[in-house]
């Protein structure tokens, strides 16, 4: 686990770690998150955008980051991927509502292209200090099995680094300790205008959520 004192960015006793289950552990550091400066990325964001979703959950999604209507609204995938991801989890038979929805790092990176805010990877330092927050929510949620949704979702869940093509298809252990899918980010599919080739996307984005929900079945016999 990451140390140092939210919001500062400087020493003293980390904020303490929620047990599992303990929901309300989870909103103090939620509260707490607001006003973290532990990276640059507070400064050109709106707010915070922290994860959400039951308290524990059996199936944890971390994507990468929030995008603009994210940023705006202060919700995780809320946007055009948002919407692909809400169609891939209701295809798997998955029901949204039950799952924790998070990013690894929790304010919107971006740069101006005339008047819009374009998506700017974060980088590797930005992940590294945000995966202060991330530590604790794994810790709350206890999830069954962890989803990385994206290559910059697979940063803080693994010590080694690693690609989602490397990865994809398979049942790993990540470095929680906990049974992890990875899979692509929905908003790779967003990009996508050629129909059929979206719609393969779509599809092998649905195959991966199902190998999760089949992986909790195996782990917990639910
Ligand atoms: S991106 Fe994460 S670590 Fe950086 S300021 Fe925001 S909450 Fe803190």
């Amino acid at each position: 686990m990451s140390d140092a004192v939210p919001g500062t960015g400087g020493t003293g006793p980390a904020h303490p770690v929620p047990g599992p289950g303990d929901g309300r552990a989870l909103r103090v550091v939620a509260e707490s998150a607001e006003g973290c400066t532990r990276c640059d990325l507070y400064r050109d964001a709106t707010q915070v955008v922290f994860g959400e979703g039951p308290v524990p959950a059996p199936i944890m999604l971390v994507g990468e980051q929030p995008g603009d209507q994210e940023d705006k609204a202060g919700h995780p995938f809320v946007g055009p991927a948002g919407r692909i991801l809400d169609e891939a989890l209701a295809e798997a038979g998955i029901d949204r509502t039950t799952v924790y929805v998070t990013n690894a790092v929790k304010h919107f990176k971006w740069e101006p292209r005339g008047k819009r805010r374009i998506h700017k990877t974060p980088g590797a330092s930005e992940v590294a200090a945000c995966t202060y927050w991330l530590d604790r929510e794994v810790a709350a949620v206890a999830p069954a099995v962890l989803v990385a949704l994206g290559a910059t979702a697979i940063k803080p869940l693994f010590e080694k680094r690693s690609t989602i093509g490397a990865l994809r298809g398979t049942v790993q252990e990540s470095r929680y300790g906990v049974a992890t899918v990875v899979t692509v980010h929905p908003s790779a599919i967003v990009r996508i205008r050629e129909a059929d080739e979206r719609r393969a996307a779509l599809d092998a984005l649905v195959a991966d959520l199902r190998l999760a929900a089949t992986t909790v079945a195996e782990r917990t016999g639910a």
